[in-house]
């Protein structure tokens, strides 16, 4: 049973390597931009509050994503059995908050996969995946605020996990494969260490 976070900045392919990540380990993927999106588009009332912030590139609550989240581990039984978390956390109390709701669970993260991919590379990423998907938030003006919350209230994650021995440092520039490829053996020796 395997636990794992992958991480990055917005448009560092963490939802494309969490696909090839759930195929490999057997994970429940946990998207939280992806449940956030389903309950906008499906007009709930957290939907409703969601939008305020997605649409402004701002960072959902911290107490409000934290009881999501404990949501949807205690709703979905798989997750028991490993779970790759694809944009949470996002702040360091976030990040304190779901090693205590693992802990209180048994469990922990093995293991946070960094990918690491430059701003330009993001932006240019990130306009294309507006033109083809048309998602909302993939507009330049948004795409600019959503960098400058990763680069304050995100990216000081990359130290937090650091300090507890979990970073796997990954390039994130490259073929889709190749970037794979460097996240399986990395992961792999961490586990087996
Ligand atoms: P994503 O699909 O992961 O890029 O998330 C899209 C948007 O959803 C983000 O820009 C945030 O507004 C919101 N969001 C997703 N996950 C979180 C989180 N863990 N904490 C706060 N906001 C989040």
């Amino acid at each position: 049973m395997v636990n794992l976070v992958i991480f990055g900045a917005p448009g560092s392919g963490k939802g494309t390597q969490s696909e090839r990540l759930i195929e490999e380990y057997g994970l429940y993927h946990i998207s939280t931009g992806e449940v956030l999106r389903d309950h906008i588009a499906r007009g709930t009332e957290l939907g409703v509050i969601a939008d305020s912030f997605i649409s402004k590139g701002h960072l959902i609550p911290d107490d409000l994503m934290v009881s999501i989240l404990a949501d949807l581990l205690d709703s979905n039984p798989d997750t028991a059995k490993g779970v790759i978390f694809d944009g949470f956390p996002r702040t360091i109390n976030q990040a304190k908050e779901l090693k205590k709701m693992l802990a209180e669970r048994n469990s922990k993260v093995h293991a946070v996969i960094g990918l690491e991919v430059d701003d330009e590379e993001l932006i240019d990423r990130l306009i294309k995946r507006g033109q083809e998907s048309g998602r909302a938030d993939d507009n330049l003006e948004t795409i600019k605020q959503r960098l400058n919350v990763y680069h304050s209230q995100t990216s000081p994650l990359r130290d937090y996990y650091i300090n507890e021995d979990k970073y796997l440092s990954i390039k994130g520039s490259g073929s889709i494969d190749e970037i794979f490829d460097n996240i399986r053996k990395a992961v792999n020796y961490k586990l087996n260490r």
